[in-house]
């Protein structure tokens, strides 16, 4: 087994090249992934920021839907940014019609949270986990968590408000890490698909 993780970008809807570039910058190969088939290859998977709504939309369409669902629960490593944080939600306090979440962090979010007083903004943002500066978060129509159960983990708030959450293998951010050339979150992802490729081969 090669060193070098294969790491798959949710490729519906949305940021999709971004987060690929990242993944080759942090050492890992990226791949986008449209089909169950593609899904069942990588040993990773990130969710792009976009549109949760269409993305989910597009994920029954596409049969994606209960694959992603199976994989998550199997513990396979995701990392969802902004619209990605939505999906990874058990609940969305304001879900559209006919939104569905994969699921994955014990979490309840808030779509447009940050949205309605300002439609894009960026700030400094303390990650745990994530070593040095404060990373540069850029927040475009952000969710923001209201609140996790007892399996997650608080990584960073904004505000008073939580915008990064780990659950065991799961990831979220509000903001985009993919648009700032900084690669640090997308490291700290890539470093969780090698813990769990390393304990699953054992
Ligand atoms: N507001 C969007 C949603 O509900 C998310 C925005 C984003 O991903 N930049 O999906």
């Amino acid at each position: 087994m090669s060193d070098t993780p294969v790491i798959g970008v949710l490729a519906l809807q949305g940021d999709v090249r971004e987060h690929l570039v990242a993944l080759a910058a942090a050492d890992a190969v990226a791949r986008p992934v449209r089909r169950p088939e593609e899904l069942a290859e990588v040993d990773g998977l990130v969710l792009p920021g976009g549109e949760s709504t269409t993305i989910s939309k597009l994920a029954v369409l596409f049969g994606l839907m209960e694959p992603l669902r199976a994989r998550v629960r199997d513990g396979m490593p995701v990392y969802g940014t902004c619209a990605g944080m939505i999906l990874l939600a058990d609940r969305i306090l304001d879900p559209r019609s006919g939104q569905e979440t994969i699921g994955g962090i014990d979490m309840i979010v808030r779509r447009n949270a940050f949205g309605r007083q300002n439609e894009s903004f960026e700030a400094a943002v303390g990650v745990q986990g994530v070593e040095g500066d404060p990373v540069d978060g850029v927040f475009i129509r952000a969710p923001w968590v209201e609140s996790v159960g007892a399996a997650a983990e608080v990584l960073a708030e904004h505000d008073g408000h939580i915008v990064a959450v780990r659950q065991g293998t799961a990831l979220a951010t509000s903001f985009h890490p993919e648009l700032t050339g900084d690669h640090r979150v997308h490291a700290l992802f890539v470093d969780m698909v090698r813990a769990n490729r390393a304990a699953e081969s054992l």
